[in-house]
């Protein structure tokens, strides 16, 4: 069986779904592996460094994924209309395809891969589960998201983070509040600790409590009893009720008046990003202050963020760039490429060699969007 890898056309993006290393993992499985010509030069790793792992290095997308029993995409595949090269309509019927696949904003899409007959995996469904940790793509790159948002704060912020005596007078540590404390949030939580900034944070889930207690940081929530009900089944938070919401803006205001840089990585699984930051509270922090809004492109925390720009309102700077683990694509497509490497080894049959899907796994029920011409996901069948 072959996998291909084939360069990312969308904007911003700047990873790639295989790294050398992987290629290699790959082929010691018994796998063939094909590249596209340059799909690893954004993120650094060059052609040579694949074909010395063994891939075949192929300059036309076309060849490329007709050769292809196995896609693997960071992104999801350009289909018609969306650019020069229409990737979905160049895929074998039957082929496989695993990448981000962003299924609830792109409903057409899924309906475009049944109709090609490919049996398609949306890495970012994984099923939180132990076993499904090391394939788990909202994590590996969240967490790098995290990271990189505190790193940006710091790099825009006119001041320093952390306390300093010096001769010349003391300087004040910057303080942080981080909204939303999930995998993102708590990277970000750890990195602005370790400038030095006095950091705060807030979730609807109180399980995050402990979480960010542990990193040296204080949990600040709204006092409210639908706080005990916030925690989905699969982990994530719910949308909260219009009170709750009310009450969560009025605690938010408060605090925010207070702090020097908000970091906002608030999301609801498949829903809009919830606006925890309105106008009218940007305008109330102080001038030097600033946002960074990890959820830009599902919607923004923030009600003023512009999705891929960094602008400033009333002297508080908001920063939304798009797609942030783009921004460390090394890394990013390092950690990306071995969740996939687990994911297809789990799956994998060591004697034939060949990819086996268990449908009844609770890993392939929980990813797969389509097979056999048909939509599958429960989430995503018609009527769902
Ligand atoms: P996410 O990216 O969906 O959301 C980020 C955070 O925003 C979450 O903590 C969420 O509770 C919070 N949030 C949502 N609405 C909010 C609101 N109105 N106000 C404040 N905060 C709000 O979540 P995530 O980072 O992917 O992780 C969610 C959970 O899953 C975490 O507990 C994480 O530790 C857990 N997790 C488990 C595994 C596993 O394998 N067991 C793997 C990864 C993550």
């Amino acid at each position: 069986m072959k996998i291909v890898i084939p360069a990312e056309r969308r904007a911003n993006e700047t990873r790639v779904a295989a790294t050398p290393d992987t290629v290699k993992k790959f082929k010691a499985l018994g796998f063939d592996v094909a590249i596209e010509k340059g799909a690893g030069d954004k993120s650094r790793y060059p052609d040579q460094t694949y074909a010395d792992a063994g891939a075949e290095i192929i300059a036309d997308a076309k060849d490329l994924y007709a050769a292809g029993d196995i896609v693997l995409k960071v992104q999801r595949p350009l289909i018609a209309g969306e650019g020069s090269v229409d990737e979905l309509a160049l895929m074998k019927k039957g082929a496989v395809l695993a990448a981000i696949l962003n299924p609830y904003q792109s409903k057409d899409a899924v309906a475009a891969y049944a109709a090609q007959g490919v049996t398609a995996f949306a890495m970012e469904f994984m099923p939180r589960i132990t076993r499904a940790q090391s394939m788990d793509v909202l994590s590996s790159q969240s967490n790098l998201a995290g990271y990189l948002a505190v790193i940006e704060a710091a790099y825009e912020f006119d001041r320093a983070f952390p306390m300093m005596m010096t001769a010349a007078g003391t300087i004040a540590p910057a303080r942080v509040m981080v909204m939303g404390a999930g995998v993102a949030g708590l990277q970000a939580i750890a990195t602005a600790r370790r400038l030095g900034a006095i950091v705060s944070a807030t979730d609807v889930r109180l399980a995050a409590k402990e979480q960010v207690e542990s990193l040296g940081a204080k949990f600040v929530v709204v006092d409210h009893d639908e706080l005990k009900t916030a925690e989905t089944s699969g982990g994530y938070a719910k949308e909260m009720s219009d009170d709750f919401k009310q009450k969560q803006a009025a605690f938010i205001a408060e605090t925010l008046k207070k702090q020097d840089i908000a970091i906002c990585t608030a999301l609801i699984p498949g829903r809009r990003a919830p606006t925890l930051i309105t106008a009218d509270m940007v305008r109330s922090m102080k001038p030097g202050s600033l946002i960074v809004d990890l959820a830009a492109e599902q919607g923004g925390n923030c009600e003023l963020t512009r999705p891929g720009e960094v602008y400033e309102v009333d002297g508080v700077k908001i920063i939304g760039h798009a797609n942030f683990p783009s921004r460390l694509a090394t890394d990013a497509s390092a950690l990306y490429a071995k969740n996939l490497l687990n994911f297809l080894t789990a799956f994998t049959d060591k004697d034939s060699k060949e990819l086996k899907l268990n449908w009844d796994d609770e890993i392939i029920k929980g990813t797969a969007l389509t097979r056999d011409g048909q939509i599958i996901h429960p989430a995503l069948a018609q009527g769902a």
